[in-house]
């Protein structure tokens, strides 16, 4: 019977179960097939990771609260974004220096002091 091979797409004569047209290629549909298989293993671990972390949820250094992980499997956030800006914040009002610490996370998120400092100077304007 005439089929189509899967893998260069050419037509070929063969039996019904044949799936490429040449050694070749059934090399290479199998390389594939293989890359697919792990894929699917890796996001399988990957499930299981994610639940794990969802079981274990990190708490929030600020607020004591559980902090959800939808960010990146490798960053770890250990406080929420807007508890470390209050935290900021609070410092920022009382006149105070940012801890070093402190100041490394906030700017991680994308803030910078002289936009949190201009945010609470508008505020007590109002
Ligand atoms: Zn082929
Ligand atoms: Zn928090």
């Amino acid at each position: 019977m005439i089929k189509t091979c899967v893998t260069c797409g050419k037509t070929f004569i063969g039996h019904h179960r044949q799936l490429n047209c040449s050694h070749e290629c059934t090399v290479k549909y199998n390389t594939e097939q293989r890359k697919i298989y792990s894929r699917l293993q890796s996001t399988k671990e990957r499930s299981i990771y994610m639940r794990r972390i969802r079981d274990n949820p990190i708490i929030c250094e600020f607020c004591g609260k559980a902090v959800p992980r939808q960010y990146e499997i490798r960053k770890k956030p250990r406080a929420h974004e807007h508890c470390i800006v209050n935290a900021c914040r609070q410092y920022l009002i009382e006149g105070q220096r940012v801890p070093n610490s402190l100041y490394q996370r906030f700017y991680a998120l994308g803030y910078t002091i002289e936009e949190l400092r201009e945010e609470i100077e508008n505020e007590t304007k109002r």
